[in-house]
């Protein structure tokens, strides 16, 4: 027996429809790969989007087809989402920042039909165009005016093919369970898995994310999204602030401390969304140039763990509240979110700090455990460290053709592949990623937590922590670090730092000062790269244990 409501299906492209009905005049401001800033409204974004749906239909896709998109934020980036899921087609992201393999293979294995691409990168798709196996066409992002020559084949003016729709066109209805969008994860190792979105779970962590303990964004709100779209959905904000009639403010190719700065202040951003890389180029710029935030008042950091420097300078001296969350690409990607709980409002500002710099508490639809290498679950007690498993309406249940099998518990909880701690309050803490946990004398060290520390210190640009190979203890911290331009800081000194601020037996055993800290794709410390430069490295109290 069921109850006698509307049974109306959860289609993202109602939100399109209800920004457009609700929120027609609201802008979208977009910095353009060709150099200029573009304006438009919802009501203008709606019409080109059903423009762009009948467009893929006479180019041949319909629902179920896998359309990519190779793209900065822009405009046209949030219309082809739109215009793609219009058809029920499903729009793929691609990260450009994948090596030209990975992204072949991405592309090969989504089995992609068209992809839209910017401009910029039009010579990234010809280096692999011979080995697409299923791509029958490509759009280019720009106008006629700025098309350029290129050996792709079948390829069309984004701005031509809109040109000749009229735009009178009704989404095609699909099955609120049905595919809407795809995008893989970075792989570290192996090859990159397929997440697969239905419109359903969009809709649903839409809902979450605009909760207000978590994004909380407002019709009232300018909010930039400068988390990639081709990353993690995006956490979400294509979708969250048409629902809630934000303005949006997309800085497209360009995300240096000046150009993000000139945007904030111009289009008065009053809510942001980014990896700490980008926020560290944004206060390196402000602290430089002597300049401050007055309009902006919230931004949500994730993607890796936040300093608590950053933290502590965007509250204290530029008056900006920060939420620290925690996702993954397999999340949709919200997964947790660090807002205060009742009491915690008039704590004094380093207990308020103690609070932010952890990952934060699951919101309804996200429930948490963690676990030891049984499976067994661990005490919400702040202390111990386990498995961190995830089970949700918008948390995945299979990657995409069934790679990697079985992902799910018997209860069935997702194993993130992330060590974390959970305290009494529900307040979750990475310490790690399984894989890089370092394991001394059978206790685990987490080396997310050395490396916040350091980058504390006013010489540190940036930090990782790795284990070395130790004789007596199995494995013992090395301390990798960049230094500031002109610092002169040395080992001494890191030690003389992190002493008193963790545990001794965390000490670690040795420093090292190098040039660059290798990255993945998505703006990551690349822990597998530096183990491996650092695979001969022997510690100097290695040497003493094996005498
Ligand atoms: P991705 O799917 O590329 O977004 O990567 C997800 C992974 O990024 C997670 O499993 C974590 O290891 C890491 N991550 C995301 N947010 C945070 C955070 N706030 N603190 C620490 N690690 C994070």
């Amino acid at each position: 027996m069921f109850g006698q409501m509307q049974d109306v299906s959860l289609q993202v492209n109602r939100i399109l429809d209800h920004a457009l009905v609700n929120h027609g005049e609201r802008e979208i401001v977009s910095r353009l790969v060709e150099g200029n800033i573009h304006r438009e409204t919802y009501a203008d974004a709606h019409l080109r989007a059903r423009k762009l749906s009948q467009a893929l239909q006479k180019l041949g896709c319909g629902e179920g087809d896998v359309i990519a998109t190779l793209a900065w934020n822009t405009h046209r980036h949030f219309e082809a989402w739109y215009g793609i899921t219009g058809i029920g087609g499903v729009y793929h992201t691609l990260n450009p920042r994948l090596f030209p393999e990975q992204l072949t293979y991405i592309i090969n294995h989504a089995e992609d039909k068209v992809i839209f691409t910017d401009l910029t990168f039009v010579p990234v798709l010809e280096a692999i165009a011979k080995d697409l196996l299923n791509v029958k066409g490509v759009i280019i992002m720009t106008d006629a005016a700025h098309m350029p020559d290129t050996s792709l084949q079948n390829v069309h003016c984004y701005e031509d093919l809109l040109d000749a729709q009229s735009g009178d066109f009704n989404w095609v209805e699909v099955d609120e369970r049905a595919p809407c969008g795809m995008c893989y994860t970075s792989g570290t190792t192996g090859n990159p898995k397929g997440v697969c979105y239905t419109h359903r779970s969009n809709v649903l962590h839409t809902l979450v994310g605009n909760s207000a303990d978590v994004m909380g964004i407002r019709s009232v709100d300018s909010i930039m999204p400068v988390v990639p779209m081709f990353h993690a959905n995006a956490w979400g904000l294509a979708f969250g602030a048409p629902a809630a009639g934000s303005k949006i403010v997309n800085p497209g190719p360009n995300m240096d401390g000046e150009s993000i700065y000139e945007l904030l202040t111009q289009e008065e951003v009053t809510f942001s969304a980014a990896v700490p890389t980008v926020w560290l180029m944004l206060l390196q710029h402000l602290e430089a140039n002597n300049l401050k935030l007055p309009k902006l008042e919230n931004v949500t950091i994730g993607g890796s763990a936040v300093p608590r420097v950053m933290l502590e300078k965007f509250e204290r001296d530029y008056g900006v509240a920060v939420k620290h969350a925690w996702g993954m690409t397999e999340l949709s990607p919200l997964g947790s979110i660090a807002s205060f709980k009742a009491g915690m409002e008039t704590m004094s500002f380093d207990e308020q700090m103690d609070i932010k710099v952890k990952q934060g508490r699951p919101p309804y639809l996200v429930e948490m455990k963690i676990t030891d290498d049984e499976g067994n679950e661990l005490p919400r007690d702040g202390e111990a460290f386990g498995h961190l498993m995830v089970r949700g309406p918008f948390i995945v249940g299979e990657y995409v053709k069934g790679d990697g099998g079985e992902i799910l518990d018997k209860d069935g909880f997702f194993d993130t592949g992330d060590v974390a701690t959970l305290d009494p309050l529900g307040f979750m803490q990475i310490t790690d990623r399984a894989k890089d946990v370092i394991k001394s004398g059978g206790e685990w060290i987490s080396s997310i937590e050395i490396e916040n520390i350091a980058v504390g210190h006013e010489d540190v640009q940036e930090s990782a922590v790795i284990g070395i190979e130790h004789p007596k203890w199995d494995e013992r911290p090395l301390l990798i670090v960049v230094k500031n331009p002109g610092a002169d800081v040395t080992k001494e000194d890191m030690l003389a730092y992190l002493e008193g601020k963790i545990a001794k037996w965390w000490m670690p055993d040795d420093v090292v000062f190098v040039d660059e800290i290798p990255h993945t794709a998505t703006g990551k410390i690349q822990k597998l790269t530096l183990r491996q430069q650092f695979a001969d490295y022997t510690l100097p109290t290695a040497e003493s244990a094996a005498e």
